[in-house]
């Protein structure tokens, strides 16, 4: 991976656009013949790391990444600039068996299953050599730049924690954690959406995408190791909700998990966009930290909460 001149930021090098192009021809009614995700086609992936079986086939399936976002460049220029070696590594968990099924139309029991074995890859993986941080997040549907139209979550673990993560950590596990204390705010504001007994559902107040939700816990759970079963229900419960609220303004959209990295107490929480207008975004977001929404936080929450 290329890092920057003089910051902790990394860039990596991968072919993966050759895919993409595939991608954006028009779909052929047949794809999930040749879709690796899809029961049957098993022989298209790494070998298998676990499945949740169901009937004759399975509900949940992981697999080594065969197109890792962190491949090593071939051939970099290694001067004058630094290259280091990758240290990461990659998972793929298929959410579902049906190909043309997306996240927010599993049953809840259904997302239960694929939240216990996001925790017990999470738990896994994190044994292994060279892992401090864990990244499992989802991009459904085109226009969410996922290259394959199989819903499913993507895990990636790094030997080093992001610098925007780290930044988050820092005002999670040191004193007072600053995600507990806006948890307790967000519970009686305009921008609620959702909430059971252990989570609550909002749309935060400076947002960096329209329509953007998250979903905390409201205690300090630091990963999903720390979840009860009846936690990890009361998740699988808000979490339909909110994707199915998600779903109302698109089909496609974005989850990440926030997930602390290996001993620090980072509370755990969940964000979720919808791509909506189709929009990107620009070097003005991405370079200088500014984001412009079209729809404030408030009026987003009253289109989930369904009064608008
Ligand atoms: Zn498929
Ligand atoms: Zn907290």
């Amino acid at each position: 991976m290329r890092k920057d001149y003089f910051r902790d930021y990394y860039t990596f090098v991968t072919k993966r656009d050759e895919r993409r192009i595939e991608e954006i021809l028009p779909p052929s009614n047949g794809d999930y013949e040749t879709c690796p995700f899809c029961p049957g086609n098993e022989r298209l992936t790494p070998g298998e790391i676990s499945r949740v079986a169901k009937g004759s086939h399975w509900q949940v399936r992981v697999f080594p990444n065969p197109n890792p976002i962190t491949a090593e460049e071939e051939d970099a220029p290694k001067i004058p600039w630094k290259y280091e070696k990758t240290e990461s590594y990659e998972e793929i968990i298929v959410d579902t068996p049906n190909h043309f099924q997306r996240t927010h139309q599993l049953e809840i029991s259904e997302l239960k299953i694929l939240l216990n074995v996001i925790k017990e890859r999470v738990a896994e993986v994190e044994k292994r050599d060279n892992v401090e941080y864990i990244s499992v997040f989802q991009n459904c549907g085109f226009w969410s730049g996922a290259i394959d139209r199989h819903s499913h979550f993507q895990l990636v673990a790094f030997a080093k924690t992001p610098p925007k993560i780290k930044e988050k950590i820092h005002q999670s596990s040191h004193g007072d954690c600053i995600y507990c204390h806006i948890v307790g705010k967000e519970e009686n504001s305009p921008r609620k959406v959702l909430e059971n007994n252990s989570f609550l559902a909002f749309c935060p107040w400076a947002p960096q995408q329209t329509h953007e939700i998250w979903i905390a816990s409201k205690k300090h759970l630091r990963n999903l190791n720390d979840f009860s079963d009846r936690d990890t229900l009361a998740l699988a419960e808000i979490f339909k909700g909110a994707l199915q609220a998600v779903s109302r303004i698109s089909d496609d959209y974005s989850v990440i998990f926030n997930i602390g990295p290996k001993g620090d107490n980072f509370h755990f929480h969940i964000e979720i966009f919808p791509y909506y207008n189709e929009r990107y975004y620009g070097n003005f977001e991405i370079k200088e930290g500014y984001y412009w929404v079209t729809h404030t936080p408030e009026q987003s929450a009253k289109i989930y909460r369904g009064e608008a």
